[in-house]
């Protein structure tokens, strides 16, 4: 049995960053954001049956899935929304576990953003939370990416609240100080998940 570590954290709060860290330490990393693209690739059954459901109007020029055309579909119809759901978060579910499961680290780390929301903190052992302030959250994504201030707000709120997050999360890495502090906080915590994980 694998030792899972879920980690966690908002738009912007240092996930990939902190992530990048356990990477240069030899720790796998499984990307929940990245599987779930890995499932409507072109050529998947997940891409197939989306484009038989809605149309070619769901693809681009070379195939592969109009993203913004299926968001739109599902923010405006709540119906197709529970339908792109039920085909593809089991499959997510199943490549995820299969990514899981192909690691050969002493542990292995799910990065999701959406951890908690989406129950995947029952597939891991702890979970780990990077917390900043929401108007952190805002700041460095805004100076990251081409987005407006209004569209970040949205999706801090559609996300649960800092204080939701930290009161279930095993272990917190603060990240509201310098990037340079980021490396001890997560060696101390390797050093942790290496003795917890040869105990399970
Ligand atoms: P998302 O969920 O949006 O993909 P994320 O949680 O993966 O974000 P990162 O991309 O790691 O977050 O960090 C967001 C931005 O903030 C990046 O540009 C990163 O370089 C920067 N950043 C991370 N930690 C700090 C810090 N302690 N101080 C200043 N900037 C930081």
């Amino acid at each position: 049995p694998k030792y899972l570590i879920g980690l966690t954290g908002g738009i912007g709060s240092g996930k990939t960053t902190v992530a990048n860290l356990f990477a240069e330490l030899g720790i796998e990393l499984v990307d929940a954001d990245i599987v779930a693209r890995d499932v409507v690739a072109i050529g998947t059954r997940g891409l197939n049956q989306i484009a038989s459901h809605f149309g070619k109007q769901i693809l681009n020029q070379d195939g592969s899935l109009d993203r913004s055309a299926l968001r739109e579909i599902i923010f405006n119809q709540p119906k197709e929304r529970i339908w792109v759901n039920g085909l593809l978060h089991p499959m997510i579910r199943t490549e995820m576990l299969n990514q899981l499961a192909a690691t050969s680290s002493p542990y292995t780390i799910l990065v999701a953003p959406l951890l908690f929301e989406n129950e995947l903190d029952k597939l891991v052992n702890r979970t780990l939370l990077i917390d900043i302030s929401p108007s952190q959250q805002s700041q460095r994504t805004l100076s990251r990416d081409a987005v407006t201030s209004e569209q970040v707000e949205k999706i801090i709120s559609s996300q649960a609240p800092r204080a939701e997050k930290l009161a279930k999360a095993d272990d917190v890495i603060d990240n509201q100080g310098e990037i340079s502090a980021l490396k001890s906080k997560v060696i101390a915590l390797h050093n942790n998940y290496l003795k917890w994980s040869n105990n399970s």
